[in-house]
């Protein structure tokens, strides 16, 4: 039975298996291979996921959630349509549609998937993440560090090389930088370092604001709707500098055009935070693995940030390295679990490849005086288990109490506190009374702490995940349950409620008149809709997606709020003279629809 690789990504996930020699991309019921993290629910209970659900981002903001990766392992709640969810369950539906896709290209039941996560993710991110995966109906024994995965990716790209290289993995929410030493076939992950709260969603998120400053528009006092059009109008303003010189941001704001036009130059001005703050998980990975930039012969540039040509000038200017950009950086870490998942199966090609990583951050203890006592230092090779002796501090002390730390501040309490752990010790007088505690830290990056008091030999023993956030067993099932109860729209169903998406969010976006024609046009495919006739719903689909196509365009062409306001007024009471036929007993032509909205807009 098949093993897939998945990215749960926070703005995108991926699919993939290991086939015929490769990893390869599983392609959704879209036909892509990028669906969207988010979710959304519908008023009668219907669950959306990916392309459909990040339409209704805009239309329908209340009830659909998105960058819910960064919440992993947090009480964090989304209210949607009138239930609750948790991150874990957000992301188990994003999973459960990967994994009905993957069934559907493999055309079988797939059961097992490796996961990847970021490297920093502490054990609460990780458990979450594979109790998202048991509520997918996966069993998931590895979960795997994002950039072990790319390295993983990158390797096969070069098979033939022993060097060391640097993996930059920038996406939507998060970076990651290790350093790998690639040599025969093992993949030796040397270092890692990152920050789980830098990515492309910070560029969004400071434009928006400096476009809200730039245009005196209070950006607290902004709705969610608003601040999430703004935020949206910021990426793509931001994705378009990619590949133009300048580009229009655009917001409709109380009625009013709101326009700055930026360029490079302006983007950096707004963002330039951001890339300070990427120079300190490079420096730190090379601290980390002993290593300096000489060693390095590249950077590979991973996951959607690195589209940004500043990011990539910006890496080479300072690092002064060759740096590699490949063509689609948001599919390597995929393509990466994929290739362990073929690994897992043992398949033919690979099953002599090994892949060791590293503890991502150091695991302690705190101790007197509130300092953290390290027992797992940061990069040591995994799997690791190590000990400490840590003794009374004062006398006739009845027990040791220790908290447990993930992190690198010299202050306990300035980590992650991950757990605690208390054992009865006899009176004695202090350091009399010592405990031995052994932290071991598996492949999979879960931790497991022992402890034992040496004069007694009274143990306790711990397996840290964050029990406020865990699931008990019969909160799993619950939550399986009202899963099932939310209605899975079937795969030939989702063309037609994408359409609709679109539809609402392009409404969303328009003005008056535009509105009512969208209205109008949606109207119709309803009405085909609810005749159940297939063959009918197939041309009024084909009509309908055209019309959008060709509304999109012109908003793209026009890019201007009050030309286009024009110019659908002028196409709107053309629309109405005419009386387009709404008869789909008639043959419909696109062409002829094609001219007539040239002939009704480009010239009016
Ligand atoms: P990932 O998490 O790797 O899928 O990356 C997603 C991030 O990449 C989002 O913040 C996107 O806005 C960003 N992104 C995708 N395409 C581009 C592009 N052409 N230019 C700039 N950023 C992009």
């Amino acid at each position: 039975m098949a093993i897939i690789g998945i990215d749960l990504g926070t703005t995108n996930s991926l699919v993939t298996v290991w086939k015929d020699g490769a990893s390869e991309l599983i392609p959704n019921a879209f036909g892509e291979v990028l669906t969207p993290s988010v979710v959304s629910i519908d008023e009668n209970g219907g669950v959306y996921v990916g392309k459909i659900a990040r339409e209704r981002l805009i239309s329908h903001p209340e009830n659909t959630a998105s960058v819910f990766k960064r919440f992993m392992g947090t009480d964090k709640v989304y209210h949607l349509a009138e239930r609750d969810y948790t991150p874990q369950e957000l992301s188990a539906y994003v999973l459960k549609k990967l994994k009905e896709d993957a069934e559907k290209y493999l055309q079988e039941t797939v059961t097992e998937a490796v996961i990847s996560v970021p490297a920093y993710f502490n054990n609460a991110q990780r458990d979450a993440t594979k109790q998202a995966g048991v509520l997918a109906g996966f069993k998931v024994d590895r979960i795997i560090n994002e950039p072990s995965a790319a390295a993983l990716a990158c390797q096969q790209l070069y098979p033939e090389e022993d060097v060391m290289e640097m993996v930059f993995d920038f996406g939507g929410g998060t970076l990651d930088v290790s350093v790998v030493d690639c040599f025969d076939n093992v993949i030796n992950v040397v270092s890692v370092s990152g920050d789980n709260h830098l990515g492309g969603y910070d560029f969004d998120m400071a434009m928006a604001k400096y476009f809200c400053e730039k245009q005196k528009i209070d950006y607290r006092e902004l709705s969610r709707n608003e601040r999430a059009a703004i935020i949206k109008s910021a990426e793509l303003c931001k994705q378009e500098l990619s590949t133009a010189e300048h580009s229009d941001m655009v917001v409709n704001y109380n009625g009013e055009k709101k326009e700055l036009t930026f360029d490079t130059e302006k983007m950096i001005e707004a963002s330039a935070g951001i890339f300070q703050r990427m120079l300190k998980p490079i420096k730190q990975a090379l601290i980390g693995g002993d290593v300096t930039m000489d060693d390095i012969r590249r950077i590979i540039l991973v996951g959607g940030s690195c589209k940004m040509p500043s990011v990539r000038l910006y890496l080479q200017h300072f690092l002064k390295k060759e740096v590699v950009f490949l063509g689609s950086p948001d599919t390597i870490v995929a393509l990466g679990a994929g290739t362990y998942a073929g690994i897992k199966e043992r398949k033919a090609e690979i099953k002599d490849m090994l892949l060791t990583d590293v503890c991502p951050f150091t695991l302690g203890v705190d101790i007197v005086g509130g300092s953290l006592s390290p027992i797992i230092e940061r990069n040591n090779a995994l799997p690791v288990s190590r000990s400490g002796i840590y003794q009374t501090v004062s006398d006739g002390q009845e027990e040791l109490h220790f908290h447990i730390y993930q992190g690198e501040a010299p202050v306990a309490s300035h980590n992650v506190l991950l757990g605690e752990i208390k054992l009865p010790v006899p009176k004695a007088p202090k350091g009399v009374e010592k405990a031995d505690i052994r932290f071991t830290y598996d492949i999979n990056g879960i931790l497991e702490v022992d402890a034992k008091v040496l004069s007694t030999d009274e143990t306790a023993h711990l397996v840290i995940v964050d029990e406020k956030n865990h699931m008990s067993e019969q909160q799993v099932n619950e939550a399986l349950s009202s899963m099932q109860a939310l209605k899975q729209h079937p795969r030939d169903k989702e063309e037609n409620a994408y359409l609709i998406s679109r539809c609402e969010s392009l409404y969303a976006l328009a003005g008056i008149q535009l509105r009512e024609f969208l209205l109008h046009e949606l109207e119709i495919f309803q009405y085909w809709l609810d005749r159940q006739d297939e063959m009918k719903i197939k041309k009024a689909r084909n009509r309908f997606k055209t019309v959008l196509d060709l509304v999109e365009d012109k908003m793209k062409v026009f890019n201007m709020e009050d030309e286009f306001e024009s110019f659908s007024a002028g196409w709107y009471k053309e629309a109405k003279k005419e009386e387009l036929d709404l008869d789909m007993e008639d043959e419909w032509d696109e062409e002829e629809l094609k001219d007539w909205f040239k002939e009704g807009h480009m010239t009016s």
